[in-house]
């Protein structure tokens, strides 16, 4: 197959128990493209790994999943009125879901839309932190808590927090300011959903709010947390050999060398893009290459592929499903069929297979 993804299965599979084994409450998300395996293989692999609740970006992503794993379905997107056609608000399926809130008026809304007797739909309550992305107030944390009682099952409280920057002070600071805000809403809930925090800042926060539950919300650290499992290759679909002036390509460019054009499965259909231009691009370092005739002053951007252990130039942009690489004279080229490395943004590519090992 053209581009695909092999997984070293038995050191994946051992990451991700590890991961969930290390924090109990661990609620893998599943969204996008499935961070490059799939929603729906992502969702088989949580039932296996026996976690209680998935996390999905957004309601249309919910039938792909909901099939594959029989927990409990928590949708990160908060609820607005115009989500109402792609969530299901009643049966076992509403039953299953639980939504995030964070306006009043929205959960007045979905508490009029739902038909849960009972128990009323089922929510995650999420407050504004510095990520300013979606959430209520500390007021409009107390005002929610006030109105919610009898019509609503209250599951928690969501903190969606930055990336934590490297040396940086970390987040602990700003969980306890937030936690000091839950408590004064005076909550029967004492589940935290936190996305973004290390294991020690974890661990810190459990010990000084032990009445509290963190559930940690992770994708990118459990999916992809153990890059050496995971490898993209794309085939060798063409090879061609050139003389320095030989025309190619769809804008009829000619060879800056002698070499190969290499066709390699990959394109932006796929989300291969251009890279940044090769590095050193300023006008005297450049100057510099055109006298010496380097590549890079013809123009060709360094792509993400490797060829005979060297990263290797895009001849031109990507095409839709395949790219077209410059392999100067002198480096032995691949046979048709060979697979070759490449590097991927997971979270942004879509491989035709993924090869479990
Ligand atoms: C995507 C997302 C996560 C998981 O983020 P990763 O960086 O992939 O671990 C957690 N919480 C929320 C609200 C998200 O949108």
């Amino acid at each position: 197959m053209p581009l695909v993804l092999h997984v070293d299965g038995g050191r994946w599979r051992a990451h991700l128990r590890s991961v969930v084994d290390a924090e109990p409450g661990t609620v893998p998300v599943i969204k996008g493209n499935g961070y490059g395996f799939g929603r729906a293989s992502l969702a088989r692999r949580s039932e296996w790994l026996g976690v209680d609740t998935v996390a999905v970006g957004q309601y249309d992503e919910l039938d792909s999943v909901a099939s594959r794993f029989r927990g409990s379905l928590l949708v990160l997107t908060p609820w607005r009125a115009f989500h109402a056609d792609a969530a299901p608000l009643s049966g076992a399926a509403g039953k299953r879901v639980v939504h995030t809130v964070g306006r009043i008026e929205d959960l007045r809304d979905l508490v009029r839309r739902s038909d849960l007797p009972g128990t009323g739909p089922r929510v995650v309550l999420e407050l504004l932190t510095s990520m300013r992305r979606h959430g209520l107030s500390a007021a409009g944390l107390r005002e929610i808590a006030d109105s919610t009682a009898g019509n609503v099952t209250v599951e928690g409280v969501a903190l969606h927090l930055p990336l934590a920057e490297a040396g940086g002070p970390g987040h602990v600071g700003e969980v306890d300011r937030l936690l000091t805000d839950v408590v004064a809403a005076d909550l029967e809930t004492r589940a935290i959903w936190v996305s973004h925090l290390s294991p020690t800042e974890l661990a810190t926060l459990r010990a000084r709010w032990p009445d509290f539950t963190f559930r940690p919300r992770t994708g990118t650290g459990l999916w992809l947390g153990d890059r050496g499992a995971l490898e993209v290759r794309a085939t060798v679909l063409d090879v061609h050999p050139v003389e320095r002036g030989t025309t190619y390509g769809y804008r009829g460019r000619s060879a800056p060398r002698k070499g190969h054009l290499v066709v390699v499965a990959g394109g932006t259909a796929h989300g291969i893009g251009l890279e940044a231009p090769l590095g050193e691009a300023s006008f005297r370092s450049r100057a510099a290459s055109v006298a010496r005739g380097g590549l890079d002053a013809a123009g060709l951007v360094r792509s993400p592929y490797t060829v005979a252990g060297k990263a290797r130039l895009f001849a031109e942009p990507p095409h839709m499903q395949a790219s077209m690489l410059f392999l100067p004279a002198g480096v032995t080229p691949p046979a048709i069929g060979d697979e070759v490395p490449v590097r991927v943004r997971f979270t942004a590519t879509d491989v035709d297979e993924v090869r479990l090992g």
